[in-house]
């Protein structure tokens, strides 16, 4: 059974002024389900929506329709005050650490508040674990970390506070959002080797997501590739960056150091990702794609099945 398994998710959001609001359909139709101890990776240009989707995941949004089911319960209407249980066992290392730890609070309050909250364990054990996490973390000695405010922290130092918040409390499910995204080159793979370090010492369900489908493409077992609200493809990943199908993920691909290497066919696309509150009719890539038919331009194409990779798009279906 899937521990998180999201359903034709629809996520809109009103935008425009008083006198003129309009909708902004931010996911469109999305099913994706992610297996305990599974790596799900999430790809696609900014404004794809996979952030979005992420926090739809873990119900920090409400989904316009569709449904997400974790770990069997139907979550998608449940109110807030009923979700607080729940928040322990799913959490987020968002992009920007700064985001994630209260500029006010010591690293010690960020760490201790969560446990006291979720778990019944004094203050002494609290902070104990605290420290413990700190060393796991690589701040060490954790005790010069405890009294320290987030301005006084690097971003790399930050970011490895955010795990730790994330993970003091064990979490089944964590969904990293963008993790390296804001920090120097130097420290990126160390991040991402501590995040998956947590992945597979607590077996979780994590969902990764990048713009960088090569680094995806090192962690995780799945793809999915997303494009203006929408799964294009999904797919084993070694599949998916041995055999690209879609137009857009060999794109993404053929723009990787590597791609020459791999012979990875070059796609390059026309212009930038279009406008998520008006897409494009037909197939939302048609204005940028070199294979585009007119059949894309009028209809939408439907997600397919072929030998367990979905793919969106009119080249692999029956007209
Ligand atoms: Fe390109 Fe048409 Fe496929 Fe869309 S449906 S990706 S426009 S070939």
């Amino acid at each position: 059974m899937s521990l998180v398994k999201l359903s034709e998710i629809v996520m809109e959001f009103e935008i425009g002024s008083f006198f003129k609001k309009s909708r902004l359909r931010a996911v469109d139709r999305v099913s994706i389900d992610i297996e305990r101890g599974e790596v799900y990776g999430l790809v696609g240009e900014s404004g794809s929506g996979k952030s979005t989707l992420g926090r739809v995941s873990l119900r920090l949004y409400r989904p316009t329709s569709g449904s997400v089911i974790f770990n069997g319960i139907d979550i998608t209407n449940v109110p807030e005050r009923h979700l607080r249980k729940l928040r322990r066992r799913m959490q987020l290392i968002p992009q920007d650490p700064y985001s994630s730890v209260n500029p006010f609070y010591t690293i010690e309050e960020a760490l201790v508040e969560p446990l006291l909250t979720h778990n019944s364990i004094d203050r002494k054990e609290a902070v104990e674990e605290a420290k413990k996490i700190l060393e796991e973390v690589g701040l060490v000695p954790a005790e010069e970390y405890l009294s320290r405010r987030p301005q006084q922290l690097s971003g790399g130092q930050l970011q490895r506070v955010a795990i730790a918040r994330a993970m003091i409390l064990k979490p089944d499910y964590i969904v990293a959002d963008e993790p390296t995204s804001n920090l120097d080159a130097s420290i990126r793979a160390s991040i991402v080797k501590l995040i998956s370090d947590f992945q597979k010492r607590l077996n979780q369900a994590l969902l990764f997501i990048s713009h960088d489908i090569a680094l995806v493409s090192l962690l995780a077992q799945r793809i999915g590739v997303m494009y203006l609200g929408q799964l294009v493809e999904e797919g084993n990943s070694r599949n998916i960056v041995k055999d690209p199908l879609h137009p857009y993920t060999k794109a993404l691909l053929s723009a990787i150091p590597l791609a020459e290497e791999l012979k990875i066919e070059k796609v390059v696309l026309k212009g930038e990702i279009g406008d998520p509150s008006n897409p494009p009719k037909g197939c939302r890539l048609h204005p940028r794609c070199p294979y585009a038919m007119q059949l894309c331009k009028n209809k939408e194409p439907p997600v397919i099945s072929i030998e367990n990779r979905k793919i969106k798009c009119w080249l692999y279906t029956e007209k």
